[in-house]
């Protein structure tokens, strides 16, 4: 193996200690950061990254507040919650945990959500502040991508970057973030044709498709930095990331490991975001 493995683990504890810091100077001008998550429902899944949340906020010094709603509850009542915590001045941050049941309409319940308290960067608004180049919450994943890309000291400005996958949390925003960057973006999907001989072109490779080992060996240029955003749990109960990652080393110069990489920087950003929208109390 010739790549070097960028640590998210170390990566993600650096940050949250950023956070902290600047956790520890708002109190000191007396305001008390505070995020605060709603779950609907009982999915396992999302108890585990709401619990995860909650721990991430108790080790930066933010508060949380989780609100746990049943699976029945309607729509109008998650809007009730949620137009009560946009009301709350000690609340700075609100994250509506998905997948909401299928009674609920996302894109509704999002829209709802303040986007000054936005800490996902999911709300229209902040995507298309993201998208014409103004302040934002940028979503949490693509950022820890792009800290993940600097923590390898290269230039990303004029790089060719590739980003398979083009959904409105990762692909896309990811896509922004380089193109913000100066990077010249590619963005791949479902219908791209020749996708192997687009992503040998890339300095930086984003992999964020959904399936486990998609991004073979032969499809990473030497010497590129590939950032594997996939969490697929296999039959072997283990996760995988979408990149053959003993394959992809071999040619890469750096790449994000499955687990211990992309991950654990999503959470590291939204301690950074909550930290955000509580400093906007005090401009
Ligand atoms: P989506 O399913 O929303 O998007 C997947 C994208 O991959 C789509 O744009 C799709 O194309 C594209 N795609 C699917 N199959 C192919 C193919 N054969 N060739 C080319 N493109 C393809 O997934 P997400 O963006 O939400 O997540 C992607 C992965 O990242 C998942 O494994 C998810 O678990 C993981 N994830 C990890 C996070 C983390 O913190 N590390 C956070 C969020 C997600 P099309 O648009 O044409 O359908």
């Amino acid at each position: 193996m010739s790549a070097a493995i960028i640590d998210g683990k170390a990566l993600a504890a650096a940050v949250k200690a950023e956070a902290a810091a600047e956790v520890e100077a708002l109190r000191a001008k007396g305001v008390a950061p505070c995020l605060a998550v709603l779950l609907v429902g009982d999915d396992p899944a999302s108890a585990v990254y709401v619990r995860g949340k909650a721990a991430d906020c108790a080790q930066c010094g933010i508060e949380s507040r989780v609100i746990r709603l049943d699976a029945a509850t309607t729509q109008e009542e998650l809007l009730a919650r949620l137009e009560a915590l946009a009301a709350d001045e000690s609340v700075h941050g609100i994250l509506v945990q998905l997948p909401l049941p299928a009674h609920i309409d996302e894109a509704a319940v999002i829209a709802a959500i303040p986007p000054e308290k936005d800490v996902d960067g999911f709300t229209p608004v902040n995507a298309g502040n993201l998208l014409t180049g103004g302040d934002c919450f940028a979503p949490c994943t693509p950022a820890g991508c792009i800290r993940m890309i600097q923590s390898t000291g290269i230039d990303i400005a004029g790089k060719r970057a590739v980003v398979v996958g083009r959904s409105n949390i990762v692909g896309k925003p990811a896509a922004l973030l380089l193109l913000a960057r100066n990077a010249t973006v590619t963005v791949c999907h479902s219908r791209t044709k020749d996708l192997a001989a687009i992503c040998r072109e890339a300095d930086i490779l984003v992999a964020a498709v959904g399936r486990a080992g998609f991004i073979t060996g032969d499809m990473v240029k030497p010497g590129a930095v590939v950032i594997d955003v996939g969490i697929n749990r296999g039959a072997d109960g283990k996760l995988h990331g979408d990149v053959d990652f003993a394959a992809a080393a071999e040619k890469a110069a750096f790449i994000t490991p499955v687990p211990g990489g992309v991950g654990l920087m999503t959470r590291a950003m939204l301690m950074k975001n909550t930290v955000k929208a509580a400093q906007r109390h005090c401009d």
